[in-house]
């Protein structure tokens, strides 16, 4: 439970305290706490700060670390020294492990504008975006904390006279957290946070192309308490140095966020190696969609729309994909996003003013663009791109196609691209469509009939429902966030019960 910034009193208050745990994790959350959290979640405003100085200023002064790729074979010794450091480290009270990713949290945050720089400088994240995801991070960072406090206390359960019954949890061991490039500072940090504070170790492997933010929050790390052969980054390619970190015979558990395909090659590498049954948890992709009925307020869905599927260039897993619009109120919808998007600045990161940056590599420019030509020769061209400046690479503009059925979504393309379907007849009918695409992670409703808002919620098969608003940016601690079906295993990252899978059970009876 958070208590963030009160909305009302600006975004200097934002950047430089943006979120600090309620002394009382029980107390109601403050009502303030939604507009703080629209802002955390969706990127900050930062064109009306004076703040923006420090942000600026440190984009030419922070260098990127400078990073060396692991040799796979160099693995088994990096393993023992883990596994050796890990059966200390979880024999360390609950209570100072949280401590070291606290301090690591306020650390963390007094370093924003150093981490946004990186972010900006590596990932091509808006200064938007960046702010939003140090916050993230330094969220993840205090809430697993005060969650394996929780967690990992004793319980004492009932037995007969002459009998003490205790249910403990203790760590599993040691970890490979293999995490992506659209979230490399807060998704890097919230799987090992989740895994530290529980008393394991881990063999970290960030993406391939953001290998730097990774490295400065492992620094960050050790610096404030986690010892260095606890917790290990080990960089390099997902087919070499991610195969051979998830092939060591003594992992206890993986968790990986990234897409749907490399999580069923890590459950089959894990399925095939001999010894212990491996947990995964696997965050993957989704063809996320909009239901928005007759009854629905146009000016709210298009507001919604853009921020769900162009922002962040639609490099968030979250991201809408598919808007299902009834067909009453369909064309004046669409007149509204059109318009929306075209105000959007699309270019250099590096500048305030830019809302969708590049996306992150050659081969994502490649995928987006042959998608939108197949779709520009078989769709209805609903927004045509607008003139991009020739820098900085790998620029797409939104664009939006309207499409014939639920079932043309056939992939998931990780682009500012959306999809729109016109429906008639009955919704439920849209969600079973939905439904039989078979992933899960978000679907926006959007509707005035609140029996309706909830009936859909229930059927749809997803791990995030968001009713009447957009679909992306869940906050750590009160949208617990992840998919089923081929969107991911669970448990969903930021929610409470996250931690429980990094953990073992343990009955001790003691015949007193
Ligand atoms: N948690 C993010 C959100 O709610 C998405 C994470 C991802 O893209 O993997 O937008």
């Amino acid at each position: 439970v958070h208590q963030l910034a009160d909305p009302t009193v600006g975004l200097e208050d934002l950047l430089v305290s943006p979120l600090h745990l309620a002394p009382e994790p029980s107390q109601p959350l403050p009502v303030a706490l939604f507009g703080a959290q629209r802002a955390n979640s969706m990127g900050v405003d930062l064109s009306v700060t004076s703040q923006r100085q420090p942000l600026l200023d440190a984009l030419p002064t922070t260098p990127v670390p400078v990073v060396t790729e692991t040799d796979p074979a160099a693995l088994p010794a990096a393993f023992e020294r883990c596994a050796t450091a890990a059966r200390v480290w979880r024999e360390v009270p609950v209570g100072e492990r949280a401590q070291a990713l606290r301090r690591s949290a306020d650390a963390l945050e007094a370093e924003l504008p150093r981490f946004c720089a990186l972010l900006v400088q590596e990932a091509f994240k808006t200064w938007g975006d960046a702010v939003a995801e140090v916050r993230e991070a330094v969220d993840f960072l205090r809430y697993y904390a005060v969650e394996a406090e929780r967690v990992m206390a004793p319980i004492e359960l009932p037995g007969p006279t002459g009998e003490s019954n205790t249910l403990l949890l203790t760590a599993r061991g040691v970890w490979v957290c293999i995490s992506p490039w659209n979230f490399p500072l807060a998704i890097f940090a919230g799987q090992v946070a989740a895994a530290l504070a529980t008393g394991n170790g881990v063999l970290a492997k960030p993406a391939e192309q953001t290998p730097a933010v990774a490295q400065a929050m492992v620094d960050l790390l050790h610096r404030h308490g986690v010892p260095s052969d606890v917790l290990q980054l080990h960089h390099g390619a997902g087919e070499t140095v991610g195969a051979a970190l998830v092939a060591q015979p003594g992992v206890a558990g993986v968790v990986f966020t990234g897409s749907t395909q490399v999580a069923k090659i890590i459950q089959r590498a894990l399925a095939a190696k001999d010894g212990p049954i491996v947990p995964l948890i696997a965050e993957t992709g989704g063809i996320n969609a909009m239901l928005v009925d007759s009854t629905a307020l146009p000016e709210q869905v298009a507001d919604a729309v853009v921020q769900s599927a162009f922002r962040s260039a639609g490099q968030r897993c979250s991201a809408l994909r598919l808007l299902c619009v009834h067909e009453v109120i369909a064309d004046g919808v669409i007149e509204m996003i059109r318009g929306a998007a075209r105000e959007l600045v699309v270019g250099d990161p590096a500048q305030l003013a830019t809302d969708v940056g590049p996306v992150i590599d050659r081969e994502a420019f490649d995928n987006i663009e042959r998608h939108v030509a197949r779709l520009a020769r078989e769709a209805h061209d609903l927004l045509p791109p607008q003139a991009l400046p020739a820098e900085p690479a790998h620029l797409v503009p939104p664009r939006m196609f309207e499409v014939k059925a639920v079932a043309d979504m056939t992939q998931e393309i990780f682009g500012p691209v959306l999809h729109v379907l016109r429906w008639r007849g009955e919704p439920e009918a849209v969600i079973d469509q939905i439904n039989a695409l078979g992933y899960g992670l978000t679907l926006g409703i959007q509707t005035r009939i609140d029996s309706r808002a909830q009936a859909l919620a229930t059927r749809a098969h997803v791990g995030n429902v968001y009713v009447n608003r957009n679909i992306i940016g869940a906050v750590v601690g009160v949208q617990p966030f992840g998919g089923e079906g081929l969107s991911g295993t669970g448990p969903k990252a930021g929610g409470p019960h996250y931690l429980l899978r990094f953990c073992a059970e343990q009955t001790v009876t003691v015949n007193t």
